[in-house]
């Protein structure tokens, strides 16, 4: 059986069926923003692997920082046991994030770093006597991953909420903002927020919501002024707040943390793909002293989780190496750079009779077309014009790495231009 055989047989990607004709790429390595497929093809990645590979493929410094660590320990279990990599990183991400948030827990993916969110603002209400705060309220065209507890607060229509509608705890979906980022908050766009806020005050733990940049639920950049109006809200109804930066963190939107473009903190913060670089699976979930604390004081007066590969060693030294890059480049101009282009080069697709919009932030480029692309279809374009672009639904996005050149980004904007205007 050659390799093809196998992947479509006895594989399954994401969101994808076994036995399935749809042609997955053969990737046999990857440098800087450029793939390699093993029939020699070479394609500009304009995904960064879904937000991730921010300094690209096979960089010097990851793979050094990498090949250090593995010679001294790659794994050792995080119960009763420590190592230099997670304090290493444990000082820099509170450094680098919001001042309030000083407490770490480390898991091994975003889905569940927002789990482990979930049961901190839960476990904090059960400590303050207030069983009653179980549930959570969040945004429509919001995702956060893909576990029950997170699909539970994601998109209940694009979700997968019909499917596992039994077995979902139940949570409160809410309109998401429409005034756009860049714009001060419409008041409407607070009115449902208020409302079930008011009429859930002892049942509701926590707002959970991917700030300013709505991603995998529809790329969706939102104003600042309603973060910071929605905070204020919670705070006055005695509502935590768990910001989902998982996509957001690291300098895709042009801050270093999203919430930065509100200059407000949450009481929870989730981070994950970036903080690696994109080399290994870590996530990680921060919190303030009144949140840690409250908990340790409760019943029964520890925190109720933890995974196998908790702050693996591994990880833990890919993510100090790669926070150590993003600061010490010029990640802001970069990503100003970034923005600046598809801003100017992108604006022509809102002239399409196929596109409904075309929206830009940070390094993040989204054409909003009429209609539901189809994805192997203009997948296989993508491939044939050398780039790497991995629509879903009506959605055309490009979020490239950050160390993309210009002559890359310009093949790469020209290709999905040209492409999209011949669909
Ligand atoms: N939250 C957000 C905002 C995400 O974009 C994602 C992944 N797309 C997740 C959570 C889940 O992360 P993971 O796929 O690592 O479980």
């Amino acid at each position: 059986m050659n390799n093809q055989t196998i992947d479509q047989n006895y594989i399954w990607h994401p969101y994808s069926a076994m036995n399935s004709d749809l042609p997955t790429y053969e990737v046999v390595s990857a440098n800087g923003v450029r793939l390699k497929l093993n029939d020699g093809r070479e394609l500009i990645d304009g995904m960064s692997s879904w937000w991730c590979m921010i300094h690209g493929y096979n960089h010097p410094k990851m793979n050094e920082a990498l090949e250090q660590q593995i010679k001294k320990v790659s794994h050792v279990m995080f119960g009763g046991l420590t190592h230099n990599p997670a304090i290493k990183l444990t000082k820099k991400l509170i450094e680098i994030t919001p001042t309030p948030l000083q407490n770490i827990f480390y898991s091994d993916s975003g889905s569940v770093a927002v789990e482990v969110a979930m049961k901190m603002a839960i476990q904090y209400w059960v400590a303050k006597g207030q069983k009653g705060k179980q549930h959570f309220i969040s945004l429509r065209s919001g995702y956060h991953g893909d576990t029950f507890a997170a699909m539970s607060v994601s998109d209940p229509d694009t979700g997968m909420h019909s499917l596992f509608k039994d077995i979902l705890p139940q949570q409160i979906h809410i309109k998401k903002p429409m005034s756009r980022f860049g714009h001060s908050c419409n008041d409407e766009d607070l009115v449902e927020l208020e409302q079930v806020l008011k009429n859930n005050i002892d049942k509701v733990a926590a707002f959970i919501i991917e700030p300013i940049v709505q991603g995998a639920g529809g790329m969706w950049f939102y104003s600042a002024d309603y973060l910071i109006k929605a905070k204020a809200l919670c705070e006055k109804y005695n509502v935590l707040t768990i910001f989902d930066e998982i996509a957001t963190g690291f300098g895709r939107t042009g801050s270093l943390f999203a919430c930065e473009h509100a200059n407000i903190s949450p009481d929870i913060m989730c981070i994950g793909k970036a903080l690696t670089g994109g080399y290994l699976t870590l996530a990680a979930t921060l919190t303030t002293d009144e949140v840690a604390n409250t908990i340790d004081k409760g019943n029964p007066g520890v925190f109720m989780h933890g995974p196998t590969f908790m702050a693996n060693p591994l990880a833990c030294a890919a993510a100090v190496a790669s926070i150590d890059l993003l600061l010490e480049s010029n990640w802001k101009s970069n990503i100003q750079y970034i923005e600046k282009n598809m801003t100017e080069k992108l604006n022509i697709c809102s002239t399409f009779a196929n596109v409904e919009e075309v929206r830009v932030l940070g390094a993040i480029g989204v054409i909003e077309m009429k209609q539901a692309v189809d994805m192997s279809k203009i997948t296989q374009q993508f491939v044939d014009a050398g780039v790497w672009v991995r629509p879903f639904g009506k959605l055309i996005y490009l979020m490239p790495p950050y160390i993309i050149n210009n002559n890359d980004l310009k093949k790469l904007i020209n290709a999905v231009v040209k492409i999209i205007k011949n669909l």
